[in-house]
């Protein structure tokens, strides 16, 4: 039987500015609307130029405004990797206390 992983904590204790830094290779900005707008390209879709694709560093939620992929920071991963929701959970965790 699968551990059980508390998401809510592992949302509460990630530093998201950390992860998607990791992830997009660049530095996330807070943006007038609280967003936190990201130069670079989108990763799930044939993204032509920077811009399109934003984080909410309080939330770990992504959104990008070309192709309309969006979720939680566990989404990303899943979406990333293709794997299912526990792998992320799984990878998450790992970010979190070890990464
Ligand atoms: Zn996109």
């Amino acid at each position: 039987m699968a551990r059980y992983i508390d998401k809510d904590k592992l949302i509460r204790n990630a530093d998201f500015k950390k992860f998607y830094e990791k992830k997009l290779g660049k530095i996330p900005k807070v943006s007038r609307n609280g967003l936190s707008e990201v130069d670079c390209k989108c990763k799930f879709h044939n993204d032509k130029k920077p811009g399109s694709f934003a984080v909410d560093l309080k939330t770990g939620d992504y959104h990008c405004f070309s192709c309309g992929a969006h979720g939680s920071v566990v989404n990303f991963i899943m979406h990333e990797k293709n794997i299912t929701y526990y792998e992320s959970l799984e990878e998450l965790e790992r970010e979190v206390y070890y990464g």
